[in-house]
């Protein structure tokens, strides 16, 4: 894994060579403002070593890049712009809609009537044993 990569705009904001409104860094993630957000506050939590799927960054890392995602949910709440729910979203993969080839959480304040939505029905009933079976391919692969 490399600390950064030359081509990623993540890192290059990491280097302070791209502009971004950053209101959180430590030693291990830095918390910047969302260029395109879904709502106000919209922002984004990301690493500082260069990862770009979540295989790659390291457990301690992911750990503590979700403990600053839940910190900035309850700033978000006490920050007086429009927040009466937050969603997190992470896109791990082309296929999960991640174009940003470095991990980032989106922490997405939410409130009654906003333009956020999620189509997420879900595409098929699948039966006890078909759950049982998805299970244990997920037990065994752990
Ligand atoms: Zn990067």
């Amino acid at each position: 894994m490399n600390y950064w990569s030359d081509d990623c705009i993540f890192c290059s904001i990491e280097k302070g060579q791209s502009v971004a409104s950053i209101f959180y860094k430590d030693e291990l993630v830095i918390g910047f403002m969302e260029i395109a957000p879904v709502n106000e506050g919209h922002c984004l939590i990301i690493p500082r070593v260069h990862a770009s799927c979540m295989a790659d960054l390291e457990e301690e890392t992911a750990r503590h890049m979700f403990a600053v995602c839940q910190k900035t949910a309850a700033a978000l709440r006490r920050s007086g712009m429009e927040c009466e729910g937050v969603n997190m979203f992470l896109a791990d993969g082309e296929a999960a809609s991640q174009t940003v080839f470095h991990v980032h959480m989106h922490v997405i304040p939410r409130y009654k009537g906003d333009r956020f939505k999620v189509d997420w029905g879900p595409s098929e009933t699948m039966s006890r044993e078909e759950l049982d079976i998805a299970a244990t391919r997920i037990r065994d692969a752990l």
